[in-house]
């Protein structure tokens, strides 16, 4: 009787699980037990079973606990998940939650691109805190420049859809173009207090001013001058870049970028219209201002955000205290770089206006969307943030870490199937029978079902493929294992194909040569699959027929090649997106 491979690897996943549990030493009794409780299709091979547990008990014992634990995490990583559970970071408290009746965070993306990994760390963790505190989370459209950071009608969709995407449903949404009339009703306010005024000086003229600590001639208006100078801003009698709001600061403070700051200008929307509210407004609010005059009156609690934030909270507080308002906590986090990725919204949108890439969803991006259609779990990003917690100091992350985790989400739920890339041909000879192979779907949840691998030979002469990759690695003599269906010898190797002939059926036999284990499809009957690869790069191959059986965004496991999600299946073709090995 021959032992399936499925079954050896059965026994000895059950083996190092019951010897870590009994202080390094499987019993194979209890090995045997749980694996026919599991299997009871097994019962009628018990004696199969028996040699199995007791091979691989013998194997198991000989190692140490750490060892044990060790093979258990690399190969089924899922099952210490329960351990891991308990160890998962947890977020550091905010801070001052008690002055507040309810925690109120928020994510303020300007629609001007899609999001991308930079924004994973803003949104998730404003989500989350809020979940935690049983807080609101805002979204807010920060869309008030249509000049310069234009927004775009379809990325508030798709921003909205990557918010989604994470899990991060948020409880109320703002759009800064639907709210230009009470940014128009605060800076009137600002006006009549002093604690703003409409400058006319020529650029060079007030950064020279500013530079030198001194005020320009429009600082020392009086209210009703600066009203009539507002008017002149919104009828059009001032032209875009005749005039601007600046709110009053410290004029000595020590960063001069901090010095009366730029809070409303004129765009000419005529030339540049707005993407939602075309040319109804011309004077619109800047960054500081729209969003200090938002995060008040929204009740915005705790703002979250990256550390490159903190001068515009020492100028919004500024706003704050001339309005008699209290300044929310803030938190600024440390920046979390990805090595080797181009993550910044101009080169991603120039990216496209060149042509390098031909939407959002090109692997080599870094969107969420084209993290999305990889397979990256929004759960492995989720871990990735809460680990990394909003500390203040910068994180590089590299792609190999983010692989790590979406490996360790994947694993348990990635069915495996056979690819051959490149296909090159096999014909062994010696074949005496037809071989059914029944690879497990998944080597740890058996009740998943097999694959069905069909091998008829023909004047007991079987032909494979293996792919180009194997192929080139061959060397004549050489015992290889196609796994799980029989030992080869390798005779020649012609361009192009090989020849062998039949070894031997047994693992073990593969085992004790010491064989390569290389994967394989029947030479008829397979799928064409094109796998898209990271560098946008397609590889090209046959895979098994039930690949057809997953749906659209499944994440499967190529064996031997890597993990991809299924992105379209047609009638010939399977089309998958790389996503990590
Ligand atoms: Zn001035």
């Amino acid at each position: 009787m021959t032992q399936p491979d499925d079954l050896k690897q059965l026994a000895r996943k059950i083996a190092l699980l019951n010897a870590v549990k009994h202080e390094g030493k499987a019993d194979a009794g209890a090995v045997t037990g749980r694996i026919l409780g599991e299997r009871p299709d097994l019962k009628a091979n018990a004696k199969d079973v028996m040699k199995s547990v007791a091979e691989a008990v013998k194997e198991v014992n000989e190692y140490t606990v750490a060892e044990q634990r060790s093979i258990i995490e690399e190969n089924w990583p899922e099952l210490l998940a329960e351990k891991r559970i308990k160890e998962e970071k947890i977020l550091p408290p905010l801070p001052n939650v008690d002055k507040y009746r309810t925690v109120v965070t928020r994510f303020s993306p300007n629609p001007d691109c899609v999001l991308h990994l930079g924004s994973i760390r803003a949104i998730i963790l404003s989500h989350d805190y809020a979940r935690m505190y049983k807080g609101q989370f805002i979204l807010r459209f920060e869309d008030t420049d249509p000049r310069l950071k234009k927004s775009v009608l379809e990325y508030y969709d798709l921003i909205r859809e990557d918010i989604r995407w994470l899990e991060c449903e948020w409880d109320q949404e703002f759009i800064q173009s639907d709210r230009i009339s009470i940014y128009y009703e605060y800076a009137e306010k600002l006006l009549e207090i002093g604690g703003a005024y409409v400058c006319t000086c020529k650029k060079e003229d007030f950064s020279e001013k500013v530079l030198a600590a001194t005020p320009c001639p429009c600082r020392d208006l009086s209210a009703d001058e600066n009203q009539a100078r507002w008017k002149r801003m919104l009828n059009g009698t001032f032209n875009e870049g005749d005039a601007i709001v600046r709110v009053k600061t410290d004029l000595a403070h020590s960063n001069p970028a901090v010095r009366d700051w730029p809070a409303l200008r004129i765009i000419d929307t005529k030339r540049s219209p707005h993407p939602r509210v075309r040319s109804r407004y011309r004077v619109w609010p800047l960054y500081n201002f729209a969003c200090g005059v938002d995060d008040h009156l929204m009740g915005v609690t705790h703002i979250i955000r990256g550390k490159e934030h903190v001068t515009n909270m020492v100028r919004q507080r500024y706003m704050y205290s001339h309005l008699g308002w209290n300044y929310p906590e803030a938190i600024h986090y440390g920046r979390l770089k990805i090595a080797g990725a181009a993550l910044s919204k101009s080169k991603i949108i120039r990216a496209l206006t060149d042509g390098f890439a031909k939407d959002f969803s090109d692997p080599r991006l870094g969107t969420l969307i084209a993290l999305r259609r990889r397979g990256i779990t929004p759960e492995a990003l989720r871990k990735i943030v809460i680990e990394v917690g909003p500390r203040p100091v910068d994180a590089t992350l590299s792609w190999d870490n983010i692989y790590a985790y979406n490996r360790k989400i994947v694993d348990s739920r990635a069915n495996r199937y056979f690819y051959v890339e490149n296909p090159v041909p096999v014909s062994v000879s010696g074949v005496s029978r037809t071989y059914i192979s029944k690879p497990l779907l998944h080597p740890s949840y058996p009740e998943r079902g097999n694959r069905k691998l069909e091998v008829e030979p023909i004047k007991n002469e079987a032909r494979l493929l293996i792919s180009k990759k194997d192929f080139a690695s061959l060397r004549k003599g050489q015992v290889v294992r196609f796994m799980e269906l029989f030992n080869v010898t390798v005779d020649k190797i012609v361009e192009n194909r090989v020849q062998a002939s039949f070894h031997s059926e047994p693992y073990d036999e593969a085992r004790k040569l010491n064989a390569s284990l290389i994967h394989w499809l029947p030479e008829v009957g397979n799928l064409r699959v094109n796998v898209v690869m990271p560098t946008m790069e397609i590889s090209e191959g046959v895979g098994e027929q039930g690949l057809k059986q997953e749906a659209k965004d499944q994440i499967v496991q190529l064996t031997r090649f890597g993990f991809g999600r299924i992105d379209e299946v047609t009638q010939d073709l399977v089309k998958i997106y790389y996503a990590h090995n």
